[in-house]
């Protein structure tokens, strides 16, 4: 309680906000994982991988705009060419040579995308993707696990059902669970269109996917000919080809999204030519704004220039750091607290254990969340509210000692409650 009030006090712009902002958004925004209790924070500006509220509180961004805002908020190469595309237009409604090469690059980039195509979200990317191999296969259902994230109408949770979901017939499965989703493909086989599975469950607490757990249902749902898709809208920054390339476990199709289109607007799906050429004239494929100038233009300078092979190894290697770091104090302290994650992201989860799926949580941890969140920010770190942490490239090892002594002052002033 006290928390919350200390919150409150050093925010009374963004109290005054959310009070009108609630007349005319329902929930006073339009993401709903902005909306949290007792009203949100809303940011005025960004530099590099520092924010200030529009009551000019200063934090250390580690939200990191759950993994799009891989680059910070001011890179020098993508302003720039931001600026160039602006300088020639619009909105042209015809191809152009900016969609061409991020195609080229993404393929070449991505060992299992032989052919590319772009959409608005990653949402858009899963839509189509699930779409695709319906058309491939002749067949309707899909696999998802429980957990999963794979858009705003592609919501899986890791208990009950979301309230609106695309209308994919859909069977879900426990995640690194291998002999339950083996045998669910099995016996789903002769109607099963594909497999999506994120290979680092992301919004469900960066939980990790076990190498042997990928590789059986990759064998499994290749011997049921359906159509495997590794959701890497999150986990592609894993290395400079994603996830899969790191784990050597390549999907048959890939969907993308987040930090991709260097802060725009972003999602693509891609994989097998076999795959992506019904889209030359068997299945159409519109949308407006999929190869609008801003998003290519900055998604060419971001993938080209500045999120090489090399930053996304440095990234990966910081990120592994901060969290053996953090474990460690935790485990010191003899707290239930730790980060699960893979190299730049990691949510936090109170409770001790292995953690290898996503679980309910009880109404003790829901309340260490918020004041893990609340505190955080009371130190001047800006986290999502669900205790997820995405770094981004300006992050430089000084400001990540400002949050491990964060969390070192959150072990020794809750200790009791923990
Ligand atoms: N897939 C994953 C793994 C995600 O984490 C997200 C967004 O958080 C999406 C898909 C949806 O992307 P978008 O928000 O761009 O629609």
């Amino acid at each position: 309680l006290d928390a919350r009030k200390r919150y409150a006090a050093k925010r009374p712009n963004s109290a005054v906000l959310h009070r009108e902002a609630v007349q005319v958004l329902p929930g006073g925004n339009t993401r709903s994982v902005l909306g949290y209790a007792p009203f949100p924070t809303a940011m005025a500006r960004g530099e590099g991988c520092r924010l200030w509220d529009i009551d000019d509180n200063a934090y250390l961004d580690l939200c990191g705009e759950y993994t799009a805002g891989l680059f910070g908020h001011t890179e020098s190469r993508i302003h720039s060419a931001l600026h160039d595309a602006m300088a020639r237009g619009l909105s042209l409604a015809a191809v152009g040579e900016a969609e061409q090469r991020l195609a080229g690059i993404l393929c070449s980039r991505f060992p299992s995308i032989d052919m590319i195509r772009f959409t608005n979200s990653g949402t858009e990317a899963n839509l189509i993707a699930f779409s695709a191999a319906q058309v491939v296969t002749g067949r309707g259902r899909i696999i998802a696990f429980r957990g999963g994230y794979h858009g705003s109408l592609l919501y899986y949770p890791a208990t009950g059902s979301s309230l609106i979901t695309a209308p994919f017939p859909v069977t879900l499965c426990d995640y690194n669970d291998i002999d339950g989703t083996v045998a669910a493909i099995r016996s789903a086989a002769g109607e099963l269109a594909a497999v999506i599975v994120e290979p680092m469950l992301g919004s469900g607490g960066c939980i990790a996917a076990e190498p042997a757990f990928l590789a059986a249902v990759a064998e499994a749902t290749r011997a049921a000919g359906a159509i495997l898709i590794f959701d890497e809208v999150m986990t592609s920054r894993m290395s400079g080809g994603g996830l899969q390339e790191r784990l050597g476990i390549l999907p048959d199709m890939t969907t993308l999204g987040k930090y991709i289109g260097g802060g725009m607007s972003f999602g693509a799906f891609g994989g097998r030519h076999d795959i992506m050429e019904i889209f030359v004239s068997k299945v159409p494929h519109a949308g407006t704004f999929n190869n609008n100038v801003m998003s290519m233009a900055a998604g060419i300078a971001a993938m080209g220039e500045v999120f090489t092979a090399a930053a996304a190894a440095d990234l990966f290697a910081l990120g592994e750091g901060l969290r053996e770091r953090l474990n460690a104090i935790s485990g010191k302290a003899g707290a239930p607290l730790q980060f699960c994650g893979l190299g730049s992201l990691a949510t936090v989860h109170f409770r001790r254990g292995r953690i290898d799926r996503p679980y309910a949580s009880t109404p003790d941890e829901e309340a260490l969340k918020e004041l893990f969140f609340l505190d955080m920010l009371d130190a001047g770190v800006y986290i999502a509210r669900r205790g997820m942490t995405a770094l981004s490239l300006p992050t430089t090892e000084r400001d990540l000692a400002q949050f491990t002594a964060a969390v070192g002052n959150f072990l020794h002033a809750r200790a009791t409650l923990l």
